[in-house]
């Protein structure tokens, strides 16, 4: 059996689409925490204002591109700030 991480989502519907949840990236370079929607794909740089950028891009260190993101963990995702009930 594979081991699978649990995947989290920040618990407000998605602003580009209204469908997903914005799920949690974490960049791998400097741990920002960012967020992209699980429908579309559009990505937004910070996950406490949904706003979409052009493409994947870390706020923080400027590294580009959907590789640069992997999924972020509970523990990153609260050292961002985000507290249980913000996200699921
Ligand atoms: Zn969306
Ligand atoms: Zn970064």
């Amino acid at each position: 059996m594979e081991f699978k991480p649990p995947t989290w989502s920040l618990n407000v519907r998605c602003p580009c689409c209204g469908q997903g949840y914005p799920l949690l990236l974490v960049c791998r370079a400097c741990g920002n925490v960012a967020a992209e929607c699980d429908e579309v794909g559009t990505f937004f740089p910070d996950p406490f204002h949904l706003q979409a950028s052009e493409s994947a891009i870390c706020a923080k260190c400027g590294a580009i591109g959907n590789e640069q993101f992997t999924q972020a963990s509970d523990v990153q995702i609260q050292d961002a700030g985000l507290k249980h009930g913000q996200y699921w």
